[in-house]
């Protein structure tokens, strides 16, 4: 038996907390951090009275913590099960059984895990979309990270489950309002295959009514357009404008299949799209993402893991990587997606997608920031730290991670760490068919 919040994650909020001599855009800076605000970014900062904790960050670079824009958190306990399927067997012989032994104490350990994977890899922030949203919440909560919680639509044409569903987004969003600022709600229609149009206009009302945002999976593979034309006589972006649910709150994962004129829907709309490399590779489920073609547009585009089934891990660093890759390859431009708009994909572009104040080494921005080791054989020569990040590290080279103004992992260590792998590894003996 797993014991579960014996322990809270020890983490310690320090209320101030200054960064010495951080690599920050060509020079080493102090940044100091009082509460959960940077509230100082100066050559030198001498204070009268000695703050809670000093960094000494000579030989690190300081950036803003990533912000990974889609995941299934708690789906870390799937790594390395049912790989290399054809999609549907994959979900309907692997996925899908498995989660139906899955408890929601599971669900928390699996979140949990996922949650010292990102804190370990740099990530300080995520948007997820599972069942059970408040044990991933819980597992954010105590672990300190900032999330995006949504709380999973899935009706498949059944009446009695969309009500279930409409129901249960007004008792989340009353619970989740309980929790601490860093976690807050949304809802996430799963898709449009798996949800009803009537349903999707709900979660429409419902997010302008409560300002909160929707989540939704869209045109990830050729058959769910081919379907959609076949059951709406139109593809997915045109059914949603016809829905009348396109808006500035609306975050489209994938939108692999699009054509010109949906593009310029999106933008026209100004909804968000998250791009997710590994996902769409692994699964076949595309390769063309129009990443230069939505940018042209002005259309906000994030990057995501997805879940550790599609991905097979939470690395930032390795989505980066595999974007900017695949956004030249196809397109045979090398100019393109380069490292500096995939890093903004992954931190300022993700924070206004989220309507966070993060994303940024700047005065009064949330304190949700990296130091990473620069003393590296993949960080050195520091020519370039963008190039560095996006195309030769990993997210074993963050040595540091803040979030909130709270440190949650120092010198590569995350309190606790051991306690989480043990329990991730007793679920997952149970749930997982042993082969
Ligand atoms: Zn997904």
């Amino acid at each position: 038996m797993v014991r579960l919040g014996q322990e809270q994650h020890p983490s310690t909020h320090f209320g101030r907390i200054l960064i010495r001599g951080a690599y920050h855009e060509g020079t080493n800076t102090d940044i100091l951090i009082e509460g959960n605000r940077i509230s100082r970014i100066a050559p030198r900062i001498e204070l009268e009275d000695e703050p809670a904790e000093v960094i000494e960050a000579q030989g690190m670079a300081v950036i803003p913590g990533l912000i990974n824009t889609h995941t299934h958190a708690a789906m870390t306990l799937h790594r390395g099960y049912g790989d290399d399927l054809p999609l549907m067997t994959w979900l309907e012989d692997y996925i899908w059984p498995v989660e139906a032994k899955m408890t929601e104490l599971d669900v928390y350990v699996g979140a949990r895990l996922a949650c010292l994977e990102m804190i370990k890899s740099g990530t300080t922030c995520f948007l997820d979309m599972y069942m059970h949203p408040k044990q991933t919440a819980r597992a954010a909560e105590e672990m300190g990270l900032r999330a995006m919680i949504s709380y999973t639509l899935f009706d498949q044409g059944n009446a009695e489950r969309a009500a279930l569903d409409r129901q249960r987004s007004a008792e989340y969003l009353e619970y989740f309002s309980t929790l601490s600022d860093r976690i807050s709600f949304n809802l996430g229609p799963h898709a449009i295959y798996t949800v009803s149009g009537e349903q999707l206009q709900f979660c429409h009302e419902f997010a302008q009514k409560h300002g909160v945002k929707i989540h939704l999976h869209l045109s990830e593979t050729q058959g769910e357009v081919e379907e959609c034309l076949r059951l709406h006589g139109t593809t997915p972006v045109r059914y949603l404008e016809r829905l009348g649910i396109l808006g500035p709150n609306l975050i489209l994962a994938h939108v692999v299949w699009v054509d010109d004129e949906e593009m310029d829907l999106l933008a026209k709309y100004d909804v968000a799209v998250v791009h997710n490399p590994a996902s769409n590779m692994k699964l076949a489920s595309g390769y063309a993402f129009k990443y230069e073609e939505m940018k042209q547009r002005g259309i906000r585009l994030g990057l995501g893991t997805d879940g550790c089934s599609s991905s097979n891990n939470l690395d930032m660093f390795h989505a980066m990587r595999l974007a900017s890759l695949l956004g030249k390859v196809w397109r045979f431009d090398s100019t393109a997606v380069s490292a500096a708009d995939i890093f903004a994909s992954s931190t300022s572009i993700g924070a206004d997608i989220l309507s966070i104040e993060a994303g940024r080494i700047a005065e009064g921005a949330l304190a949700d920031l990296c130091l990473i080791d620069l003393n590296r054989p993949e960080m050195t020569p520091l020519t370039n730290l963008t190039s560095n990040l996006v195309y030769s590290a990993s997210g074993s080279c963050v040595d540091t991670t803040i979030v909130d103004g709270r440190i949650l992992m120092r010198g590569g260590h995350v309190p606790g760490e051991e306690e989480i792998l043990a329990q991730a590894r007793e679920v997952a003996r149970r749930i997982i068919p042993q082969e």
